[in-house]
C-alpha cells in the first residue's frame, strides 16, 4: 500500500483489479461526444458509473476524447473525514471523485454520473453559490440539488447529468 498526496484528498493504492463491464464502451464513446461538442476544454470533466458497493470513475486529468479501458479506476472507498480515496490500481481517480462518492450515497437509484464543463443546459437548475473545484462544500451544493433532480450547473463550473444507464444520464444533456 503506497500513499499518495492530492491535491483535495490522498489516494490509497491498493492492487489493481479488472474492470469488465458494458458501460466502460459505452463512456467511452460518451467522452468523445462530449469532447466534441466542446464540453471539455483542458482535459476536464469526469465520467463514472456504480459497481457493488463502489464505483468506477476516470482517472484524473485525462482527455474524455481519448479515452481507453485503461482510464478507469476503480474506487474502492471514500473516506471523507480524512479526505482519503481508497483505489484498486496504480492511476490516481478524478480529482472529483469525493462528488461522485456523495452522489451515489445521496442516490441509490443512480448508476451513472457525467460531469462536464458547460453553462448553457435547457432544464437545469443552477446553485446559488460556486466553490472551489473538488471541496467537500462543492460537492455538497450539487447534492443539494441533485436529491429532487437529475440535472445540476454548479455555478461558473459545468454541469453534472446523473441517470440509471449511460444513455439515460447522456439524454438529459442534449
Ligand atoms: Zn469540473
Amino acid at each position: 500500500m503506497e500513499i499518495h498526496v492530492g491535491v483535495k484528498f490522498d489516494v490509497v493504492h491498493f492492487t489493481g483489479e479488472k474492470i469488465d463491464d458494458p458501460r466502460v464502451g459505452e463512456l467511452i464513446r460518451i467522452g468523445k461526444i462530449l469532447t466534441d461538442k466542446g464540453f471539455c476544454p483542458g482535459n476536464c470533466g469526469n465520467l463514472s458509473f456504480r459497481v457493488s458497493k463502489s464505483f468506477v470513475i476516470t482517472r484524473v486529468s485525462v482527455s474524455l476524447g481519448k479515452l481507453t479501458p485503461e482510464d478507469f479506476v476503480l474506487v474502492k472507498d471514500v473516506d471523507f473525514v480524512g479526505k482519503k480515496v481508497i483505489c484498486a490500481g496504480k492511476s490516481k481517480p478524478s480529482s472529483e471523485s469525493m462528488m461522485h462518492k456523495m452522489i451515489y450515497e445521496a442516490r441509490p437509484d443512480t448508476q451513472v454520473i457525467l460531469h462536464a464543463h458547460t453553462l448553457s443546459l435547457k432544464n437545469a437548475i443552477t446553485t446559488q453559490k460556486s466553490y472551489p473545484y473538488g471541496t467537500l462544500e462543492f460537492a455538497r451544493s450539487a447534492v443539494e440539488i441533485l436529491k429532487k433532480h437529475e440535472l445540476v450547473i454548479l455555478k461558473n463550473h459545468g454541469f453534472v447529468s446523473i441517470g440509471n444507464t449511460v444513455e439515460e444520464a447522456f439524454k438529459r444533456i442534449r
